[in-house]
């Protein structure tokens, strides 16, 4: 293959997008850089004559969808998606303004850079290396680039799957963020991450009832007891284990790179002594229920007749219902259980030619790689674009420094990139989409 030109280009695209404010506040009113970037996007790509759809789903909160057509047209696209905002920083803790796109020490800093402009910046360098040289992709590639997904994906990629699904018609397999990434064992072996699953997301509000009062009286209706006791179970019960094929997979391959001992009925022994990995890892064997907040109450001395608390729950693949019959099995019959959000878990077979493509492209740049499929315990548009049936996986190719701790980085202070993984990805990206 050619030298490909667009590993120059990366770096700049990327360091653009990041000086790009596309913080999601979560608060419609104040989440505004969504569509400057996805008109940054669209100019990069009409540039080289691709044809660019930019679908509002409210005011500024822009998604923008092309398709390049492939030289046989008859075969499933592969959809290849971003998303545009970003988690908001706080700049005084960081050592460079988080909006710089400062690049220094061999990184391009920024919020963002590695979740996930750098991935936006390398498929923008791909399909423009292409257009320059008249190069047709052996099958439609479909790019997102979405909206909202830092905060629900209601005006991002749910949008997008609800209003726009036509614009997806075709597609079967994709490529999004948080995989893809190295993990360096030793000198001769890394091990890259492709997330095959993801764990689902139901989002509960626990109410309890009581008979309101006066604080000074005796009392054994209090609605503040019930929940606190409701809440404390829940957040100290561990639910049981569950090992599906993906961390199965998982923990056989890091266990025999690391030479860990990997017992199947206690893994969470071999999880433990994984390092930083373990953090990945760690909260995909069970489901689990985190209470994050309390109300109740308006005054010191009145007993109130109600109270609620939230709990962020996440569900293995297969296990939503399983997991509200334990659920209520911890907190009691008299709690009630609202919905606030829900999406689905999601997981696909490690195995086909887009996964084998996926090692191909990785080991012809880094002679050391080798593909390892994870679940992430947390979400991405992987979810919405999964309920038109396609075949989702995280692959946002990088190559890192062995003692750079990754996972920290994510909505994490002094977010970074190293300039040679990003250039790194965006060759291993034009090997494997040429060879989907
Ligand atoms: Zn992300």
């Amino acid at each position: 293959m050619e030298p490909v030109p667009a590993a120059d280009e990366v770096v700049d695209i990327c360091r653009d997008l990041l000086r790009i404010d596309t913080s999601n506040t979560g608060d419609p009113r104040t989440t505004v850089g969504e569509r400057v970037a996805a008109e940054y996007v669209a100019a990069k790509l009409s540039d080289v004559g691709i044809e660019v759809e930019l679908h509002e789903s409210a005011p500024r909160r822009a998604n923008l969808v092309a398709r390049i057509p492939g030289a046989d047209r008859s075969r499933g696209a592969l959809l290849v998606h971003g998303h545009l905002d970003v988690v908001p920083a706080d700049a005084s803790e960081w050592s460079v303004p988080p909006f710089s796109g400062e690049e220094k020490d061999g990184y391009l800093w920024g919020r963002g850079a590695i979740d996930m402009k750098d991935f936006d910046a390398m498929t923008l360098a791909v399909v423009r290396g292409w257009q320059r040289t008249g190069y047709v992709p052996p099958r439609d590639i479909v790019l997102a680039y979405t909206a909202d997904e830092e905060a629900g994906m209601e005006y991002g990629s749910q949008f997008l799957v609800r209003e726009h699904a036509d614009l997806f018609e075709g597609c079967t397999e994709a490529i999004g963020e948080v995989g893809g990434f190295s993990y360096t064992i030793n000198d001769d072996l890394r091990l890259y991450l492709v997330e095959t699953a993801e764990k689902g997301i139901d989002w509960l509000r626990l109410h309890a009832k009581g008979r309101p009062g006066h604080g000074s009286f005796v009392h054994d209706d209090n609605a503040v007891t019930a929940l606190a006791e409701a809440v404390a179970a829940v957040g100290r019960h561990k639910f049981p284990m569950v090992v599906t094929p993906t961390v199965r997979s998982f923990l056989e391959q890091v266990s025999e790179a690391l030479g860990v001992e990997l017992d199947p009925d206690e893994p969470e022994l071999a999880i433990a002594k994984l390092g930083p990995i373990a953090n990945l890892i760690g909260a995909t064997v069970r489901n689990t229920a985190n209470p994050t907040r309390l109300e109740a109450g308006y005054k010191d001395n009145v007993i109130p007749g109600k109270a609620s608390a939230t709990i962020d729950c996440r569900t293995l693949p297969g296990q939503a219902e399983i997991f509200l019959e334990q659920l209520r099995g911890v907190i009691g019959p008299d709690i009630e259980i609202e919905h606030i959000s829900q999406q689905g878990a999601l997981e696909t077979g490690f195995d086909g030619a887009l996964v084998e493509a996926m090692g191909a492209a990785l080991r012809a740049e880094d002679p050391g790689a080798r593909t390892v499929p994870y679940m992430l315990s947390g979400g991405t548009d992987a979810k919405a674009f999964s309920t038109l049936g396609i075949r989702c996986f995280g692959f946002a190719p990088l190559k890192l420094p062995a003692d750079l701790n990754f996972s920290a980085l994510f909505h994490g202070v002094d977010e970074r990139v190293p300039v040679e993984g990003l250039q790194f990805g965006v060759r291993v990206l034009d090997r494997l989409l040429q060879a989907s």
